[in-house]
C-alpha cells in the first residue's frame, strides 16, 4: 500500500468494467483504454477486467486498489453488518434473550493463541457423566459462573479474515492476546484493526506473565499508544494478565469476557428465524458431508431442512463438541450436522427453510450465480495476459496448489495468502480443496509449474512417486502460520534473489567440430582457472556476450569430465546454443546465492 505515500487507496471488485474503473479512479474512459493498451490489452469501454489488471491500471492513475471484500452471501447480505445480525435486529425486542457470547481468540504468531485455546478447554469444558470426550469441531462451550461462553477454535486470526471477508463474522467479542515478553506486534496491530472494522469489543489478554523476561508496563504502554488505553490506566480496555501455560488467570480472563458480553447487548430469539454461520466443513467417508454451524438465531433441530451456501439437506443427526447426539440447538451453541447434500465453505451463512423445494430452488439459483460469476471471470482479462504483453516479461509470480484436510482450513490458508500478495509479486492459487494430494494435483503441479502446498494432509506414494520423476515440490504442514511464513519467504526469495557471479575461467574456441545428432561441439584451449561441467557458461564474441546458459557436455579428448584447467583442450557443447565461431571466448562461472 502506498509506499511512496502518495497514492489514494480504493477498492475495487474482482472484476470491473472499463467504463466503471474510469469512473472509480476518476479518469476518462478513454484514458483506461489507453492504458490498457499501452500494456497489450484491448479492452473496450464495456468490457470486464479483472482486480488485477484493473489495480494495474489504478496504480499508473495514481490509486493504490485492494480488493474489495468478497461476495455477500445472499441478496440482503450488505456491507459489514452480517444478515444474522439483522435478523436479530428484525425480531421483536420482547423475544429477545440473553445468548452466550461467541469469543474469537486473535494474536501474534507464537503469542500463545492455541494454548490459550486448549487451557480454557480443558480447565473449564463440563465433562459430564457419559464422559465424552471433546472433539475438535471448530468451537467449543464452556461454562463459568453457570454461564456459558462459546469459542470459536479454528485457527484464530486467519478463519476471522476469511469470515470477516465473506461478510458473516461469528464473533461477538475477540480475546487479543499479547504476549509479555514480546510486546505489540505487526499482527496483534491487524487483529486489533479487524476487530475495529466489524465493531466487535476487544479484550487484551497479556499472556506469558510467569516468563521471567515479562514486562507488562512496557506492553501497557504500547497499547496505549495504539489507542487501547488500559483499564489500569483508566482506560477502556480491559487487560488480563495470564499465563496460558501455567492456567493462571483463566477465570479473570472468562469473568471479563461476560462482563463485555453484559455490555454488549448480546441477544437472540431463540424462537425466531433460524440463522447461523458454518465454521467448518468436511467430507468424512463415512459419515458424507460434516459441518460445523453456529447458531446466532432461532434454534436449530434435527430433521430441520436447512440451506448453507449452495449445500442443502435435511439434518439427520446433530453433535455436539463432546461429540454427544442432540437434537436441538439454542443460539450461540456450535453443532456438528450430518444430512448436507454438498460441503458448504467456512464462511457461508446457514438457514432452516420451509420445505425442501425452497431448498432446492435456493441453491439451484445460488449455483446458476456461482457459474455465471464464474464465466464472467473466464471473459475477464487475466493477469497473465496482462503481464504476457509487459515488454519487460517476467513478472514472478509463485503458483500454488493447495490441499486441506477441511474447508475451515483452506479459507484462512487462501485469505492469508491473499494478503501476502505485495503488487509487485502475486500469489497465484490454481487450486485449492480439501483431500490428501493426489497424483492429479502432481500433475497439475507439473504442467504449470506450481508447487503443492498440504496442510494436515498427506501425498499418496502414487503423487509422491510422480512428484519425484517431475521435481514438484510437495511441501506439508501442520501450522498454518509456518505456511504462510514459508511461503512469505518464498516470495521474498523470489523479489530479490540475492546472488553472486564467480567467474572461474575462460577457454577460447579453436575450432569448431560438428558431429550428428549432438550437433557442433565447440574445441577449446582453456586460457586460465578451469571450466567446470556444471558450472554456468557465457559464450562472449568481440567482448559481446552472445549466450548464457548450461554446458550439455565437457570432454578432454574422448572422455566426459567435470572439469578442464588452464592449458588443457577439451570439447564442449552449450544447451541451446549452436552457433559458435572460432574466436568465441567461453567463459565459465558459479553463481551463489547470498542468503538473506
Ligand atoms: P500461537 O501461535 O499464538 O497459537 O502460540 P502457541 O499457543 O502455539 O504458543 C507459542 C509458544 O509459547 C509455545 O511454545 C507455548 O508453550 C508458549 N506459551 C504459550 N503461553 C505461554 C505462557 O503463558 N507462558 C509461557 N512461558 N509460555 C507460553
Amino acid at each position: 500500500m502506498g509506499e511512496n505515500g502518495h497514492n489514494k487507496s480504493i477498492e475495487l471488485p474482482p472484476s470491473i468494467t472499463v467504463r466503471e474503473l474510469a469512473d472509480s479512479i476518476q479518469a476518462s474512459p478513454i484514458e483506461v483504454i489507453k492504458t490498457l493498451m499501452a500494456n497489450g490489452v484491448m479492452a473496450n469501454i464495456n468490457q470486464q477486467i479483472d482486480f488485477d489488471t484493473a489495480a494495474i491500471v489504478a496504480a499508473e492513475m495514481g490509486y493504490d486498489a485492494t480488493l474489495e471484500s468478497q461476495e455477500a452471501v445472499g441478496e440482503e447480505e450488505i456491507g459489514e453488518i452480517p444478515l444474522w445480525r439483522r435478523v436479530i435486529a428484525d425480531e421483536n425486542p420482547e423475544d429477545l434473550v440473553y445468548r452466550p457470547p461467541i469469543v474469537t481468540i486473535l494474536g501474534h504468531v507464537d503469542h500463545g493463541k492455541t494454548t490459550l485455546l486448549d487451557a480454557i478447554r480443558h480447565t473449564n469444558v463440563v465433562e459430564d457423566e457419559a464422559g465424552g470426550i471433546t472433539q475438535h469441531i471448530g468451537a467449543y462451550q464452556v461454562e463459568h459462573n453457570n454461564r456459558l461462553i462459546t469459542f470459536l477454535d479454528t485457527p484464530g486470526h486467519a478463519a476471522f479474515t476469511a469470515m470477516r471477508a465473506r461478510g458473516a463474522q461469528g464473533a461477538d467479542i475477540v480475546v487479543l492476546v499479547v504476549a509479555a515478553d514480546d510486546g505489540v506486534m505487526p499482527q496483534t496491530r491487524e487483529a486489533i484493526a479487524h476487530a475495529k472494522a466489524a465493531q466487535i469489543p476487544l479484550i487484551v489478554a497479556l499472556n506469558k506473565i510467569d516468563k521471567p523476561n515479562a514486562d507488562p508496563e512496557r506492553v501497557n504502554q504500547q497499547l496505549a499508544e495504539i489507542g487501547l488505553i488500559p483499564d489500569e490506566w483508566d482506560g477502556d480496555t480491559i487487560v488480563v494478565p495470564i499465563s496460558a501455560k501455567h492456567r493462571q488467570g483463566l477465570d479473570d480472563l472468562l469473568e471479563a469476557i461476560l462482563l463485555v458480553a453484559d455490555n454488549s447487548n448480546i441477544r437472540a430469539n431463540p424462537k425466531g428465524r433460524v440463522i447461523g454461520t458454518v465454521i467448518e466443513a468436511e467430507k468424512d467417508r463415512s459419515r458424507g458431508v460434516m459441518a460445523t454451524l453456529l447458531i446466532q438465531n432461532g434454534t436449530l433441530n434435527v430433521g430441520n431442512i436447512i440451506v448453507a451456501g449452495t449445500a442443502h439437506g435435511r439434518l439427520k443427526a446433530m453433535f455436539d463438541h463432546m461429540g454427544h447426539q442432540v437434537i436441538d440447538a439454542e443460539p450461540s451453541a456450535p453443532v456438528a450436522v450430518m444430512g448436507l447434500n454438498d460441503v458448504p465453505v467456512a464462511g457461508d451463512l446457514f438457514q432452516v427453510v420451509d420445505s425442501d423445494k425452497i431448498a432446492r430452488e435456493i441453491t439451484s439459483e445460488r449455483k446458476n450465480q456461482k457459474k455465471s460469476d464464474a464465466e464472467s471471470q473466464k471473459s475477464a482479462v487475466t493477469l497473465e495476459q496482462l503481464f504476457d504483453k509487459f515488454q519487460a516479461g517476467e513478472v514472478p509470480e509463485l503458483r500454488l496448489i493447495i490441499k486441506a484436510d477441511v474447508q475451515g482450513s483452506l479459507e484462512p490458508i487462501k485469505s492469508s495468502l491473499a494478503d501476502l500478495d505485495t503488487g509487485d509479486i502475486s500469489v497465484n492459487i490454481l487450486h485449492a480443496e480439501t483431500g490428501n494430494i493426489g497424483k492429479n494435483d502432481v500433475m497439475l503441479a507439473a504442467a504449470s509449474k506450481a508447487i503443492v502446498i498440504g496442510f494436515n494432509v498427506e501425498a499418496d506414494s502414487a503423487a509422491q512417486r510422480l512428484a519425484d520423476t517431475e521435481s514438484v515440490s510437495i511441501r506439508l504442514y501442520t501450522i498454518i502460520y509456518r505456511l504462510i511464513e514459508d511461503i512469505e519467504k518464498a516470495l521474498k526469495g523470489m523479489l530479490e534473489p540475492e546472488t553472486k557471479e564467480t567467474v572461474i575461467g575462460h577457454a577460447e574456441v579453436r575450432a569448431i567440430f560438428k558431429i550428428s545428432k549432438v550437433g557442433k561441439v565447440a574445441g577449446c584451449y582453456v586460457l586460465d582457472g578451469e571450466l567446470r561441467r556444471n558450472a554456468r557458461v557465457r559464450v562472449m564474441r568481440d567482448g559481446e556476450e552472445q549466450f548464457i546458459g548450461d554446458m550439455g557436455s565437457l570432454k578432454h579428448i574422448q572422455d566426459d569430465v567435470t572439469e578442464v584447467r588452464t592449458g588443457f583442450e577439451c570439447g564442449l557443447t552449450v544447451k541451446g546454443f549452436n552457433d559458435f565461431a572460432e574466436g568465441d571466448i567461453v567463459e565459465s562461472f558459479i553463481v551463489e546465492e547470498v542468503p538473506l
